[in-house]
């Protein structure tokens, strides 16, 4: 097959999994033709994420998925990390009414069902395609795009795309091919998870829990309902077979009296690991979700982050494919991303750091400090510590900029995005619109019809911060606030810069 013959596509996402469909369900909203090619005839059926925080609740509500994810999720009300006494070292709330994205601050889920739902919506994403089978084994960079081989049931096939991005997990092969180099942030500590049915679910804690025990150290967590999960460190010298055994399983269990409550579902040893990609774009090669970066789960942000990436990267790659951005604007995909993913893996390492301690005289040690820590109100921020966008296509200096805009939610339950098309938004006060307001800038001024109900929810965001005008991106991030006209202004140039 010749260059001239290959099938072509704008986007070629490598990886079905939550960041590949999640990617392409939004490059389908930009109209982008995208093939998503996945190695598996289906969804990886073991659960893996148990938790989604609320900035991803609100992306799955602009993909059409959030009512059913959350119809069998469960709330945790408290994150706590336990002494093998029972003291608590550190204790993070949560809100489980409505924080300012619209909805509760974390569900706990079953992964393989959210991205059921999430690929069911495929079959409405006209310009999207997943090729399921079709796995990715050479690439080669033409003037005219990226030639991808694959294997498939059917032989092999060959795509040209404008644009690749590798959605390919943690053994990413876009990654070995495309030479990115990874930075090891030095953790590799071996875990057991076992997943189990519930039967009896009054016999379960109902609370998120670390047990910081250095006999063993333990997770206990809610997953969607009819589900529970443990998560037991190995010591060294036990092996993963071991492991899995069904009595040592049995054994693990019993401190925690669940027999006949729980049906075992799983058990898998995996290794935990923080890695984060030197370079996130290499010339028309991207990296996203896993294959980016990968973080231990105790702070239940892989998949979450993975879906910030798609929803970063997604509007971006829909203004270069249409020609209305140089590609220098996806330059902006690493600066504005990777610093709230090491943040949160520093917040992941910071918890595993607490929990992975087996020597005695050193946990005696660690809850001495830390419980003195927390009597005297010295408590680490949380989710809440997680930075915002400070560099990037962003006004900064702006009151908002970087942060994700609020969604305001009527006392009937209609969220304010589902009232708004898909595209960048400008909120501002009633006139004359803005001279120069280009086509794609969806015009909000707050007697808009589109806002009704809305409006005195926005008009209270633009008064608190002292402005008369937001910008808000296509992924729902305050691009910069003040006044409309310097914000169209700075908006088209961020847009159109050829950067160094
Ligand atoms: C025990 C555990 C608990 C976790 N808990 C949480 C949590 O509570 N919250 C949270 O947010 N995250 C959690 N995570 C992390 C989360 O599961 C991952 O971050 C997430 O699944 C990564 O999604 P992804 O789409 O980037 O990669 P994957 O889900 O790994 O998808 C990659 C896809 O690429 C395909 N692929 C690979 N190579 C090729 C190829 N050459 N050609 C074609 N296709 C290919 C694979 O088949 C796969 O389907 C947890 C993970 C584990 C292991």
């Amino acid at each position: 097959m010749t260059l001239d013959t290959a099938e072509r596509c704008d986007v070629l996402v490598v990886g079905g999994g939550p960041a590949g469909v999640a990617l392409g369900l939004l490059l389908g909203k930009e109209g982008v033709r995208t093939v998503i090619a996945e190695r598996e005839a289906d969804i990886y059926p073991l659960p893996r994420g148990a938790h989604i925080d609320d900035e991803i609740i609100r992306l799955l509500q602009g993909l059409g998925v959030a009512d059913a994810v959350a119809a069998t999720s469960r709330t945790s009300s408290r994150y706590d990390f336990l002494t093998a006494k029972g003291e608590v070292l550190m204790s993070f709330p949560s809100n489980t009414g409505r924080t300012r994205m619209g909805w509760p601050s974390g569900l706990m889920i079953h992964q393989p069902s959210m991205e059921a739902h999430l690929r069911g919506q495929l079959a409405s994403a006209e310009s999207v395609e997943l090729r399921s089978q079709w796995t990715l084994i050479a690439l080669a960079e033409t003037p005219g795009g990226v030639l991808a081989d694959f294997e498939t049931p059917e032989g092999p096939r060959r795509l040209l795309a404008k644009w690749v991005v590798g959605c390919d997990g943690a053994r990413s092969t876009i990654r070995s091919l495309g030479g990115f180099a990874l930075d090891d942030l030095d953790f590799d500590e071996p875990w057991l998870v076992v997943d189990v049915l519930v039967d009896d679910a009054s016999r379960l804690p109902g609370v998120n829990l670390q047990i910081c025990d250095p006999a063993r150290p333990t997770t206990c967590a809610l997953m969607g309902e009819g589900r529970h999960r443990w998560e037991f460190m190995l010591r060294p010298g036990e092996t993963a077979e071991q492991a899995q055994d069904p009595a040592f399983v049995a054994d693990l269990l019993k401190p925690w009296k669940v027999e006949g409550a729980v049906r075992i579902e799983r058990t898998a040893v995996y290794r935990f690991h923080a890695l984060v990609a030197r370079r996130w774009r290499q010339g028309r090669l991207l990296l996203a979700g896993d294959a980016a970066h990968q973080m231990p789960p105790f702070a239940g942000q892989g998949l979450c982050s993975g879906l910030r990436d798609a929803a970063n990267l997604a509007w971006k790659l829909g203004r270069v494919v249409r020609g209305q951005s140089p590609d220098a604007l996806l330059d902006t995909y690493q600066p504005e991303r990777e610093p709230n993913v090491r943040a949160i893996i520093g917040m992941a390492l910071m918890m595993g750091r607490t929990v992975c301690i087996l020597d005695p005289q050193a946990a005696e040690e660690r809850d001495r400090r830390m419980l003195a820590d927390r009597a005297a109100g010295n408590v680490p921020a949380g989710p809440a510590g997680y930075p915002p966008i400070t560099e990037g296509c962003i006004l900064p200096g702006t009151p908002a900029a970087g942060w994700p805009f609020t969604q305001p939610v009527l006392d009937d339950g209609r969220r304010m995005d589902d009232a708004l098309p898909h595209g960048a938004w400008l909120f501002r006060t009633p006139g004359p619109p803005p001279a120069g307001l280009p086509d794609d800038l969806i015009d909000l001024p707050l007697d808009s019809p589109r806002l009704a109900g809305f409006e005195p929810a926005v008009a209270s965001l633009l008064a608190g911060e002292g402005v008369s005008a937001a910008l808000v991106r296509p992924d729902r991030y305050v691009f910069g606030s003040g006044e409309a006209q310097d914000l169209v202004r700075a908006w088209a140039g961020a847009l159109a810069a050829e950067r160094t």
